[in-house]
């Protein structure tokens, strides 16, 4: 039972999986584990919706709260979509289905629901959490910035505790920043391409896809005989190329290098853009041993340039607890709408 007498609910929409958190205004989070079930996004929207309306359910249940104390729910999806949840009308990897395509997720989940939905983007919702953990009460006087690597590089921007959206949604797509290439690729490494259609943007190369597309193929001419080299298909590859790095292989390593270098070189930019107060870098990198994640973190924070000023007050970390950052991020962006802020 939540310690206030009304509490705040976040939904974390994933490509198979929800997951749901209970937040009070204390901002004490009321469920300590992941609670997943199955999104159903591949269905459509109609199944998808219904999925979230049992996840809401399923968390209350679990959580002993009764609906009637929910003032506000925090959805957050993958993009790309509206800064108000509405899915991009040329869909995405996620929203496949041509019933998303242009489809409002966040008034048909309020409509469902009965109750406020307040949206947020995966990374940005990431990165609210991120934020959080490290300000605390706080937060709201501090600004932040968050790459998340993943298939994709994704992430936000905070500034005085709040997301920055953008007019049309699309702030923080720190992926798609391009990045100085000089001294980050190797001899004869072909300059990267990403889905976006931009050539050396970070997402380029901090990204399973960067890693699949370009840098496991330039790393294997450099290591002749790889064991990586025999795994098909490469998308396999790649995702093997993070335990390598970890037991301390040094294609592994090369290619988290350049991923940390390109990291840095984004995080560079934006020292000198909102010269944020920490760096936060999430991703499966998180998830690996103490020593390897400690490694990187140290390779990121190098090739992030600084002016003194700045180094003496800046954080570096990593987003914690990265499988349930996106719901508590999605409540506690609920929670901040309703105080009006
Ligand atoms: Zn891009």
């Amino acid at each position: 039972m939540p310690s206030q007498d009304w509490v705040v609910v976040g939904l974390d929409n994933g490509g198979n999986k929800n997951n749901g958190t209970v937040l009070d205004p204390t901002r004490g989070f009321l469920v300590d584990s992941l609670v997943e079930t199955r999104s159903r996004v591949q269905e459509g929207p109609d199944v998808a919706v219904a999925a979230l309306v049992e996840a809401f359910d399923g968390i209350l249940a679990r959580t002993k709260v009764a609906r009637a104390m929910v003032r506000a729910v925090g959805l957050d999806t993958p993009g790309p979509a509206s800064a108000e949840g509405v899915i991009s009308s040329r869909g995405s990897t996620n929203f496949a289905h041509p019933g998303w395509h242009g489809y409002d997720f966040r008034s048909a989940v309020e409509k469902r629901l009965g109750l406020p939905v307040v949206y947020s983007n995966d990374g940005n919702a990431a990165a609210l959490y991120a934020h959080h953990v490290c300000f605390g009460a706080e937060a709201n006087r501090h600004s932040s910035v968050s790459a998340i690597v993943g298939t994709g590089l994704g992430g936000g921007v905070i500034e005085a505790g709040r997301i920055v959206t953008g007019a049309a949604g699309m702030a923080g797509e720190l992926g798609h920043v391009h990045i100085p290439m000089a001294g980050l690729l190797g001899p004869g490494q072909p300059v990267p391409h990403c889905n976006c259609g931009f050539d050396g943007d970070a997402e380029s190369v901090a990204s399973l896809t960067g890693i699949e597309k370009n840098l496991l193929p330039y790393w294997l001419t450099r290591f002749e005989g790889h064991e990586l080299g025999k795994v098909t298909p490469p998308a396999k590859a790649a995702m093997m190329v993070r335990s390598f790095g970890e037991k301390g292989d040094p294609l592994g390593r090369k290619i988290f290098e350049q991923q940390a270098m390109a990291l840095g070189r984004l995080f560079t930019i934006a020292a000198n853009f909102t010269d944020p107060g920490a760096y936060f870098v999430g991703g499966g990198v998180v998830e690996t041993a103490a020593e390897f994640r400690e490694w990187f973190l140290a390779r990121v924070r190098e090739n992030t340039i600084l002016r003194e000023e700045q180094a003496r007050v800046a954080r570096f970390a990593l987003v914690p607890d990265l499988d349930m950052a996106g719901a508590r991020g999605a409540a506690l962006a609920a929670l901040d709408s309703l105080r009006g802020r």
